[in-house]
C-alpha cells in the first residue's frame, strides 16, 4: 500500500537501503501547497528512490499531482494535472548545503529526518505555473466568441492624450 508520506523518515537510512517509497499524498495534507488551491480535492502520487551520490543522499523524485486552481482571470475553476522528476541533495543543515555542487538542488532533512511529503509538496510547488489561468478564450461560461476582455470600458487616463495633441501630425508610415 502506498505511502501517504506522514511518517518522520531517517533519509539516510532509506539511502543506504537504496529504498524505494511509492506514496499517494492528498494534497489537504499539504500546509504550503493547500493555500493556493482551489479545492482540497486531489492527490499527489508517485514516488522517492533514495541513493548515495559520494557523502550525500539523493532523492530521485517523481510526481503526478492532480490539482484544482483557481483562473486568474475569471476566478472559475481550473483543473491542473502536473508531473516531473528531479534529484535533490538531501543536507543536514545549512552548512553542508554550501558542499553540495550548485548544479544540484538540495533540501534541508534536520538531523536527517524528514516526512517525504514534504520533498513531494516541494517539487509541486517548483512546478506550478507563476499565473494559472484558463486558455484564451476558455474562460467560465463565456461562449468562444465573447468579446475579449481587453475591449471592455476604457480605462481612464486623463493625460494619455495630451503628448498627442501637442506634437505636430506626423506622417504615416
Ligand atoms: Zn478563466
Amino acid at each position: 500500500m502506498p505511502d501517504d508520506g506522514s511518517k518522520l523518515n531517517n533519509v539516510a537510512v532509506l539511502a543506504d537501503e537504496a529504498a524505494r517509497v511509492e506514496l499517494q499524498v492528498p494534497v489537504a495534507t499539504l500546509d504550503r501547497l493547500l493555500p493556493l488551491l482551489a479545492s482540497a480535492n486531489g492527490m499527489v502520487k508517485g514516488s522517492i528512490a533514495f541513493s548515495r551520490e559520494r557523502s550525500w543522499v539523493v532523492a530521485d523524485i517523481q510526481f503526478s499531482a492532480d490539482l484544482e486552481l483557481s483562473c486568474q482571470r475569471c476566478l472559475g475553476r481550473l483543473p491542473l494535472t502536473l508531473a516531473g522528476r528531479s534529484q535533490v541533495a538531501l543536507v543536514e543543515s545549512q552548512a553542508a548545503v554550501d558542499s553540495v555542487p550548485p548544479e544540484w538542488e538540495t533540501t534541508l532533512a534536520p538531523d536527517g529526518r524528514m516526512r517525504l511529503r514534504e520533498l513531494m509538496e516541494e517539487e509541486v510547488l517548483l512546478a506550478l505555473p507563476p499565473v494559472a489561468r484558463h486558455a484564451e478564450g476558455q474562460c467560465g461560461d463565456e461562449p468562444l466568441s465573447a468579446t475579449p476582455v481587453q475591449a471592455a470600458a476604457p480605462t481612464q487616463r486623463p493625460f494619455a492624450g495630451l503628448g498627442n495633441l501637442l506634437k505636430p501630425d506626423r506622417p504615416k508610415k
